[in-house]
């Protein structure tokens, strides 16, 4: 029996993992072994009794007693805090989703990926601040890594399909966001709550604002260097408002191949799960005549300045990435949290990123977490300075 584990399976991508190993038959067909989340134990224990885990893990220590109860007599192990998180990503697993939101996902990624277990890939921040330790990590230990951001996964389903044959230019579609078409005098009082209600996709909060700045976008652009080794030249990043082309790749005889699908991530969940097979899942097929066209145009780097910003990292070290990444998560929480505006997000990730030297690639975790600590400091400086 194949032995998973769900890193975040109390999140948006955790919960749809769930439904596809559900979907796939459950206790019966797989044997979880780990499964993690953070302040909504209710949800992780009852999914651990749902589908028997071995242990489930909450990144709150001051809710280890209330998961303990949950679990009681139950045979479930329960623990908590960052090194349990650690602890049970590197237990011995076929397949392990990860799914942790930001950079609290990099440790548990990094050591799900030295067991070498399949990685199904859906915490890009991985990427974005530790592409090449991640990566070298992997394949030292055998692991195969499988996106599930729905782009990657569309070019990855897309190479597979045109085995041999390298793209000279990767077409990264994104939806826009709800402000897509707002003129910047409007973005700049742009509320917490209307970022995060995305047109297309139900996502957590955010990466739902994210999109919304465009600044998900930005981490899939430095995602796909690593990934597929796009280049800030080869990658070309196309508004697509209705999110049914995934992303594309175009090859040198002039072809484009795309994949194509409703928005629903169980696609890329499952095509994860069960590559290079594909699954029967209960998606809503797409109907082509009754969407009756599909738009696109260049993204406006006026208003969405990430992209820029992306661009400029994308061919650095991954020391950039971690800045860029850590520099946005502050800004994200200051915004979320009312101290900043919708447009002071970049225009702080970009004075970090100018500030810090970041042409070195990391040597190890330790190197991410301090240019992730320089940049969150610098961020914070900066916000503070600039609401003095
Ligand atoms: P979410 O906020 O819905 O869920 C996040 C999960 O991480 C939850 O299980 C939560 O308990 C856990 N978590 C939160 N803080 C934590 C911490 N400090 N330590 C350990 N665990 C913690 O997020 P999501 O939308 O499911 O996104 C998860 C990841 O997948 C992100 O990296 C996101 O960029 C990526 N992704 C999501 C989607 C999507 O459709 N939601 C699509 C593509 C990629
Ligand atoms: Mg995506």
């Amino acid at each position: 029996m194949r032995r998973v584990s769900v890193l975040g399976a109390t999140g948006s991508i955790g919960r749809n993992t769930l439904d596809v190993i559900r979907t796939l038959g459950g206790r019966r067909a797989f044997r979880v072994v780990a499964l993690t989340g953070a302040g909504n134990v209710e949800a992780l224990a009852a999914s651990a009794l749902e589908f028997g885990a071995e242990i489930a893990v909450t990144a709150d220590p001051a809710r280890l007693d209330d998961l303990r109860a949950a679990l009681e007599g139950s045979g479930v192990e329960a623990a908590a805090g960052p090194a349990a998180l650690v602890e049970a990503a590197s237990r011995p697993a076929d397949w392990v989703m990860a799914a942790i939101v930001g950079s609290a996902g990099l440790a548990p990624t990094l050591a799900a990926a030295g067991t070498g277990a399949t990685i199904a890939l859906a915490n890009k921040e991985c990427l974005v601040s530790a592409g090449g330790l991640f990566l070298s990590t992997a394949k030292a230990a055998g692991a195969r890594v499988i996106p599930v951001d729905s782009e990657h996964s569309a070019i990855f389903q897309c190479l597979d399909a045109n085995a041999g044959a390298a793209p000279v230019r990767f077409i990264l579609t994104a939806s826009g966001g709800p402000f897509r078409d707002w003129p910047l005098e409007k973005m700049r009082d742009v509320t917490p709550k209307a970022a995060a209600a995305h047109p297309n996709w139900d996502m957590g909060i955010k990466i739902s604002i994210d999109s919304a700045s465009m600044f998900n976008k930005a981490l899939e652009m430095i995602e796909a260097r690593w990934l597929f080794g796009a280049t800030a030249e080869t990658l070309e990043v196309v508004v697509h408002p209705q999110s049914v082309i995934h992303s594309a790749v175009a090859y040198a005889d002039g072809s484009m191949l795309a994949q194509l699908g409703s928005p629903d991530m169980r696609t890329a969940i499952g095509y994860a799960l069960t590559f290079p097979e594909r699954s029967e899942l209960p998606v809503a097929p797409l109907d082509l005549v009754a969407l009756g066209r599909l738009d696109f145009s260049a993204p406006d780097e006026t208003r969405f300045p990430a992209i820029r910003l992306a661009r400029a990292a994308m061919d650095r070290s991954e020391l950039a990435g971690a800045a860029l990444n850590a520099a946005k998560e502050a800004a994200l929480g200051a915004f979320i949290a009312g101290r900043i505006g919708f447009l002071d997000m970049a225009r702080v990730v970009e004075i970090v990123l100018d500030r810090l030297a970041t042409g070195e690639p990391a040597r190890d975790l330790e190197d991410v977490f301090a240019m992730d600590r320089e940049a969150r400091r610098l961020a914070e400086a900066e916000m503070a300075e600039s609401a003095a």
